[in-house]
């Protein structure tokens, strides 16, 4: 079996189907039909910030339920599950826009996405334990609920960076495990192995691209997005590093 694993959709539907077609995926009203002998592998985020939460969630519930994709929790689909369960909402726009969409839908539909995001693990091993599928990463201990909570959350440093973004964990220097690591969550320009590790979350909400892993042939596909559907700090720190670094060369003295 070969899988095709895609970074945070957050609601891009327009996007998903894209890269889907790109992989030879089939859509018929919201059943996915993936070529043969793949399976599709989603590394969780898959609402808040983007334009089309109820149309993502009815593709990929759909999907799983059918055998033909698999998905891990994301740290914004756990916070909306527990919300649809009773919570109270935490202050959020990205959360308060999904809950907006949401209300469109039947009360039934909200059930059933509340039941989807709850029976999810928080991590996939794949191939017989060489791919490792999370959300956030990677952290060996022998805490079951620790290790949970990393994969779904990650954790921060309690540091900034020069751009003033909260520091997140550096867990990708520190894993030395024999699995590849396919991942999401802290968005980067371009998806580019590291070690035995890959970051999928290419920022397609942002305006950056849709990104998937087919495996076990280890080649990167990307999908842009029609347009930025949200804006964050980290994403636009990001943007601003490569343009500096594209300016960087104009501003080096010319050879004489
Ligand atoms: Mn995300």
């Amino acid at each position: 079996m070969g899988f095709d694993i895609i970074g945070d959709v957050h609601g891009c539907l327009l996007e998903l189907r894209a890269l889907l077609s790109r992989l030879g995926y089939k859509i018929h009203d919201y059943r996915l039909q993936p070529p043969p002998g793949r399976q599709l592998v989603l590394v969780g985020d898959l609402v808040d910030r983007g334009p089309e939460i109820v149309g993502v969630l009815k593709l990929l519930m759909q999907a799983v339920a059918d055998g033909t994709a698999l998905c891990v929790q994301g740290n914004h689909d756990v916070r909306l599950m527990h919300v649809l369960g009773g919570a109270v909402p935490p202050p959020s726009t990205s959360l308060a826009a999904s809950l907006r969409q949401l209300d469109t839908a039947p009360a039934s539909f909200r059930e059933q996405v509340h039941g989807f995001f709850q029976r999810l693990p928080s991590r996939l091993e794949l191939d017989q334990g060489r791919l490792l599928v999370v959300h956030a990463g990677e952290f060996t201990t022998d805490d079951p609920e620790l290790q949970a909570q990393f994969n779904i959350h990650g954790a921060l440093t309690g540091r900034r960076d020069a751009s003033g973004v909260r520091e997140r964990v550096d867990w990708v220097r520190s894993y030395d495990g024999q699995a590849w690591v396919v991942y999401g969550h802290t968005t980067v320009l371009k998806a580019v192995w590291q070690g035995r590790t890959l970051n999928l979350d290419t920022g397609c909400v942002y305006g950056g691209h849709l990104t998937a892993l087919r495996y076990p042939e280890q080649e990167v596909v990307s999908v842009p997005a029609a347009r930025a559907y949200a804006s964050s700090s980290r994403w636009a720190a990001l943007i601003r590093s490569r343009e500096l670094l594209e300016s960087a060369p104009r501003l080096l003295p010319r050879p004489s």
